[in-house]
């Protein structure tokens, strides 16, 4: 398959996969978030291997929804599932509330040990999660947990400095918006 059929296929995937879901703004459809991340990849961090769009396309079918890791091997090829798989949370964590903490220290760690095409996702995310912080921040989080996401985002993203420069510099302006003017 071209590389356009691909995206586009992945695209289609995942826009069925995160169908009727919502973004925590409770307005967006999710499927704005995977397209905003694939969008960030090329257009800001000048990122054109259809393998690492795909894979941020898809970033987040594991995690968020009814998709095993053997669909995306079959639809996608094992190159492309891994970027998601690496990407994704452990899911008997993140099930269980309890264990946030652990969660967010468990993604810092293993952020560094991340293959580069896999931190690419992975910082387009976090960008794309501030944004939407800043632009179209969830209904209910009082200004302590936006303080909180930003400080913990960039621990993960210190985790992979060196990865691609422009991403990092864009965070890093995204994360200088951090004060509670910017964010009440
Ligand atoms: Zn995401």
């Amino acid at each position: 398959m071209d590389s356009v059929a691909f995206i586009l296929d992945a695209l289609q995937f995942s826009a069925e996969k995160h169908r009727g879901q919502k973004r925590k703004d409770g307005d967006t459809a999710y499927i704005n978030h995977p397209i905003a991340v694939a969008h960030i990849l090329k257009h800001i961090g000048g990122v054109v291997d259809p393998v690492v769009l795909c894979g941020a396309i898809l970033h987040d079918t594991l995690e968020d929804t009814q998709t095993s890791q053997d669909e995306l091997i079959e639809r996608f090829g094992k190159e492309i599932a891994d970027i998601v798989w690496e990407v994704s949370d452990d899911l008997n964590i993140k099930a269980d509330k309890s264990r946030d903490a652990e969660r967010k220290q468990l993604e810092i760690d293993h952020a560094q040990t991340l293959s580069h095409q896999a931190k690419l996702v992975k910082i387009a995310d976090k960008i794309a999660n501030l944004r939407d912080i800043l632009n179209n921040p969830p209904a209910d989080w009082p200004i302590e947990r936006k303080l909180g996401y930003f400080d913990w985002a960039k621990q993960v993203i210190d985790g992979v400095r060196g990865t691609n420069s422009r991403l990092e510099t864009e965070f890093d302006g995204l994360y200088s918006l951090r004060t509670t003017d910017h964010l009440l």
